[in-house]
Formats: C-alpha cells, sequence, structure tokens
C-alpha cells in the first residue's frame, strides 16, 4: 500500500529551496528577543504567538506594496552582526528540521546597514551564521547545504554594488545575485549594468519577475538581462491559452512562454505568497499545475516562511492536495528545483542521486 502524502511524510522526505527570503524566515520569539535586545521599541506585538499572528494577517493583504510593509520589522532586527548570525543560523536549523536538503537563502545587504555596517561585514555575518547551522544540522543527523543569493532592491541604485558583493565573495557562500522589492514601475532593465558585469564574470542570477506585474517584466528579464531563473514568473500565464472547447485540454504556449519552456528557465514559484500578495486568488486558482502540465521548469519554494506562515512542507502538501500530486509529482519538483541550483553541476548531481532520488524510490509504487 503506496505511503499517504501527509504533513508528516512529506515533512520527511528530502526537499530543495530555491526562493526564500532570510528577512521574510525569521521565529517570531527572535523578532522579540532581539527587539528588546537591540531598544527597538516598534514591534506591533511583543508576544511571540500574537507577533506571528499579525504578520501574517498583514501580509494577506492583496498587493505586493503592503506585503513589503511588515518587513520593516525584521529588518529593524537584523543590523547588528550577532542579530545577523543568529537569523541565518536559525534559518538552517528550521530549513534542516523540515528535511530540505539544499536551499539557496537570499537577503538584501543595503537592507542592513542602518547600524554602519558595510556590505561586506553583513555578508560575512550571515555566511557565519549559515556555515555553523550547517554543522549544528550535519550532529543533529540532518545533512544540509545553504548557500547564499545577495540581492539588490529595485526601486534603489545599488545593483552594480551588490553584483560586485556577489563576485567578491563567490567563493565564500554566495552562488548568485537577485533582484528584488515593488516591480510596478522597476523593470529589470533599470539594473542591466549589474547583470551585464555579472555574465561578464560567468557568474549566475536570478529576478523577482513577473509576480506584481505582467509579460513586460518577464520579457525584459529574459531577453535583454539574461536572467538564468525567474523569481515567481507566474504572469507568464498571460501568454498561455486552454481551449475551453477541448476535451483533452490542450494547453498552447505564447512565443515567450514556449522559450522559457524550450530553454528550461526555472519559475521559482511561491504558491502561499502569490495568495497573500494577491498575484492569484486562491491555491485552486494558482497556476502551478497549468505551468506543470505546459512542461514549463516549475520549482516549489516558501518566500517567506515567518509572513505566509509556511514551510517546504506545507507548500508541497498544499499543492498536492490542491491538484492531487503523489510522490513521483513531488519528486521532480525537486529535481526540477536541484537541476536549477547555482551549485556546480557534479554537487547538484549528487544530491540528486544520492539523497533525493533514493528517499522518494521507497515511497513511489
Ligand atoms: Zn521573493
Amino acid at each position: 500500500m503506496s505511503t499517504p502524502v501527509s504533513l508528516e511524510t512529506v515533512g520527511r522526505v528530502p526537499k530543495a529551496l530555491l526562493h526564500d527570503h532570510l528577512d521574510g524566515g525569521l521565529r517570531p520569539a527572535t523578532v522579540v528577543d532581539i527587539a528588546g535586545q537591540v531598544g527597538y521599541d516598534d514591534l506591533p506585538e511583543t508576544d511571540p504567538e500574537e507577533l506571528a499572528t499579525w504578520f501574517r494577517t498583514r501580509s494577506h493583504s492583496g498587493s505586493l506594496e503592503r506585503y513589503l510593509e511588515p518587513f520593516s520589522h525584521t529588518v529593524a532586527v537584523m543590523q547588528t552582526p550577532d542579530a545577523l548570525y543568529r537569523v541565518a543560523r536559525e534559518c538552517v536549523e528550521d530549513l534542516a528540521a523540515d528535511a530540505v536538503v539544499y536551499a539557496e537563502v537570499r537577503f538584501a545587504p543595503e537592507l542592513h546597514i542602518e547600524g554602519g555596517l558595510s556590505f561586506d561585514e553583513v555578508t560575512d555575518a550571515v555566511l557565519a551564521g549559515f556555515a555553523d547551522g550547517e554543522l549544528d544540522a550535519a550532529a543533529a543527523g540532518r545533512e544540509i547545504t545553504v548557500r547564499c543569493l545577495v540581492t539588490a532592491m529595485r526601486h534603489a541604485a545599488l545593483s552594480r554594488e551588490i553584483a560586485e558583493l556577489a563576485i567578491r565573495f563567490r567563493d565564500k557562500g554566495v552562488v548568485g545575485f537577485d533582484i528584488a522589492g515593488a516591480e510596478a514601475g522597476y523593470p529589470p532593465s533599470r539594473h542591466l549594468d549589474a547583470f551585464e558585469y555579472m555574465r561578464d564574470h560567468n557568474a549566475r542570477f536570478t529576478i523577482h519577475a513577473g509576480e506584481a506585474f505582467g509579460l513586460p517584466s518577464i520579457h525584459e528579464a529574459i531577453a535583454f538581462c539574461g536572467a538564468d531563473r525567474l523569481g515567481h514568473g507566474v504572469r507568464i500565464t498571460d501568454d498561455i491559452t486552454v481551449d475551453p472547447e477541448d476535451p483533452s485540454g490542450t494547453v498552447r504556449l505564447g512565443r515567450l512562454a514556449a522559450i522559457l519552456r524550450d530553454k528550461r528557465v526555472p519559475l521559482e514559484l511561491c504558491p502561499s505568497s502569490n495568495v497573500q500578495t494577491g498575484a492569484v486568488d486562491s491555491i485552486a486558482e494558482h497556476p502551478f499545475d497549468l505551468l506543470a502540465r505546459a512542461r514549463l521548469r516549475v520549482t516549489v519554494n516558501t518566500d517567506n516562511r515567518l509572513m505566509s506562515d509556511t514551510t517546504m512542507s506545507k507548500e508541497m502538501l498544499v499543492l498536492a492536495e490542491t491538484f492531487g500530486y503523489g510522490w513521483a509529482d513531488l519528486q521532480r519538483f525537486t529535481v526540477n528545483a536541484m537541476k536549477s541550483a547555482f551549485i556546480p553541476f557534479d554537487q547538484r548531481v549528487q544530491i540528486i542521486e544520492e539523497v533525493i532520488k533514493p528517499q522518494y524510490a521507497a515511497l513511489i509504487d
């Protein structure tokens, strides 16, 4: 008899995560604790459970701009090396406890310099936290590899500097670059020099595109900027049609959707987050399954575990419950993510063949 897909069983299988924000995944108790230590008095709640509820409720806002507001509180408590180190280390512990075996966690150095830290000091503290978190997890019998993406805020003008930071730290745990923040009015091409710098250094990057804004953003990210992956990319559905008269549900792709599929451009899909920002109305209406059926390279991600009150297991489970996915599907999404990681090819293959496939094999009929 096959093993049912439940929170408990999904929680045990290896998972790979490409899109997770460090400042969106703090433990509520840690936010309260550090706020007390650094004298930050503006938290809306000081009881960890009530604070968790506040984040979840406020984040379910229906717009990306309003969704981003609560980050002012998490960023406020991430301004010292000790705080950054602790948040990074706990992030790894939490992912490992959820059986995530590979993660790329991103953060924006420019949001963590209010206390006078340099970009390099901020990055050093985060990487030290990741490294010790990996050691803690290994000691607890949970192997996890965590790498870092450095993000530039798209409304600011620091992207070239952040890209240079990514290259400076490329052999110390930073495997890529990204831009994030309010999408409308800030097209990817505004940061072309940063992307050209990355390409010039044979380095890789993803771009938040097609979340709050549609096809033009995705087109720029791919055609002008040369993104290796798309953060979200859900709005590519505007270029996909399903013939309602066709009982076989044939999916037709426009040119842009087709090139994403044909070039195997990974989509970093974040179902719960997309509902909260209003990119889609509900999980049932999420185009995850349409995109999977259209054979785009879909991956499952958390985006912001605190704001969305989620984990990789919860995201996988809600998709399985909504679209009827079984273990073979969940393995495919996990392998998709691992294939799309920014670590070297041989390391990706090793995790796929030695960690992911053997554990799913026992579950697939
Ligand atoms: Zn994101």
